[in-house]
């Protein structure tokens, strides 16, 4: 078999048990070669990740108030886990370290790094595999930018010879060698990028959840998981709000076709979410892949009669929003009208200004702003070969008494997307599940 990159999050890594767990998985499969872990996350739900309380000592040094107390949780919980586990990094010496570059006036980034660089040490020791550290081999520019061709050199010339390593995941380091931390949540690019550096077979992203969900669970009950979908479907439910990967943390697994397995570390037997470059194969009965939808947004329909046949309507009327620095999200039209959909924070403060430009350079014969759009995107990649998919996301959207205010379906056929007054949101997914997937 082909090698496997597996990220663990900061809840699969949040303590010694967490680890004791992390580490079967690992052991029970030897293509793991390469393992990325976060700091440790919350252990329940009102405790604090060690990332926030890094960022929050951060604060205190930056209001030179005194720091002691919180670096003090920071250290017993990395001297808890050394004990508990059972292994002997050196961890009081490294807090030590940590707290000299603090006094010497360190950077945030160095910082917010430790919490994953203490964890890779401690998993490291724990499952006797190498150590690399990240600051070698994850590349930035001295102006902070990653180096995404350097990166991938760097990692594959580190990990040649390593059989079994664990990687920090979280941050790399510039030229002159100072640490340069992702954006939060960015242990799951560094995830990714070894993923492709080491030309893995798949990347495994564990988890506290068992992949993804056809819909939101708080709005459906019980929905089903997604087995398997495309990065490009994937795309679509993140664009329309579903809490699914971070675009930058998939794309460097897609530019390589690796397939990404979203899984639970608390129920590895569970087998996840693949996401993959070709759009899944359907089981039978299923048309869909996902749900998700997002409130708060307008659209302003503009009526023109004399819109047909005149040059230039649509680009002056997408001028006058990039005038305002309005981004378009979508433009469905018909003969003598026109909508443009915006976010609702995008217009916030501005929207009389545009009408008023509206009303003096294209002149229409009405204008109609509806304020509380809900847009609903369904999404599969198996509609396009589907007869009668939209007939049906029609029918029970009108047997549950919802008026669809805009239908839109993407040129790709992989999803329609229909706009709903807010009020509707939750009843037009949970009908849409229903007509779907529940009957399917
Ligand atoms: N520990 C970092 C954060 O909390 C990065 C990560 O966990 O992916 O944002």
């Amino acid at each position: 078999m082909g090698i496997k990159v597996a990220k663990f999050g900061g809840s699969s890594v949040a303590d010694a048990g967490q680890i004791k767990k992390i580490g079967e998985i690992i052991n029970s499969d030897a293509d793991i070669r390469y393992v990325v872990v976060s700091a440790p996350g919350k252990r329940f739900d009102e405790d604090t990740k060690i990332t926030d309380l890094l960022y929050l000592c951060l604060t205190h040094i930056e209001h030179k108030l005194p720091y002691e107390q919180v670096f003090q949780m920071i250290t017993d919980r990395f001297l808890e886990m050394e004990r508990d586990l059972g292994v002997d990094v050196g961890m009081k010496e490294e807090l030590e370290e940590i707290r000299r570059q603090i006094d010497k006036g360190t950077t945030a980034d160095y910082l917010a790094s430790r919490g994953e660089y203490l964890n890779g040490k401690l998993v490291a020791a724990y499952l006797g595999f190498s150590f690399a550290d990240p600051a070698e081999f994850i590349r930035f520019s001295d102006k902070g930018k990653h180096l995404e061709e350097e990166t991938n050199t760097g990692i594959a010339f580190a990990l040649k010879d390593v059989e079994r390593a664990v990687i920090p995941g979280f941050y790399g380091a510039r030229e002159d060698g100072t640490v340069k931390t992702f954006s939060r949540g960015g242990s799951d690019i560094t995830g990714a990028l070894v993923a492709r550096a080491v030309g893995a077979q798949v990347y495994e992203n564990w988890t506290d959840v068992s992949g993804f969900l056809v819909a939101d669970p708080r709005i459906v009950k019980n929905p089903k998981p997604i087995k398997q979908i495309s990065y490009k479907e994937l795309r679509e439910l993140a664009y329309m709000g579903a809490s699914v990967l971070h675009e930058e943390a998939i794309y460097p697994a897609r530019v390589a076709s690796i397939p990404i397995n979203i899984r639970n570390t608390n129920q590895p037997q569970d087998p996840g979410t693949m996401i993959t470059a070709e759009p899944a194969r359907l089981e039978e009965g299923q048309i869909i892949s996902g749900i998700a939808g997002r409130k708060d947004f307008t659209s302003i329909t503009i009526y023109s009669s004399h819109m047909i046949g005149q040059k230039g309507f649509i680009r002056r009327m997408a001028a006058i929003l990039e005038d305002h620095d309005v981004t378009i999200e979508h433009i469905p039209s018909g003969i003598d009208t026109v909508s443009v959909i915006v976010f609702n924070h995008m217009i916030d403060g501005k929207l009389d200004d545009i009408l008023d430009e509206f009303q003096r350079q294209l002149k229409p014969d009405a204008m109609d702003v509806q304020s509380d759009l809900a847009l609903i995107a369904t999404v599969g990649a198996g509609m396009a070969s589907r007869k009668g998919t939209s007939a049906r996301l029609f029918t029970a959207l009108a047997q549950a008494d919802i008026n669809i205010q805009m239908i839109d379906q993407g040129s790709s056929e992989m999803n329609i997307i229909v706009g709903v007054d807010s009020a509707d949101f939750e009843e037009a997914i949970r009908a849409i599940y229903r007509a779907f997937v529940a009957e399917s």
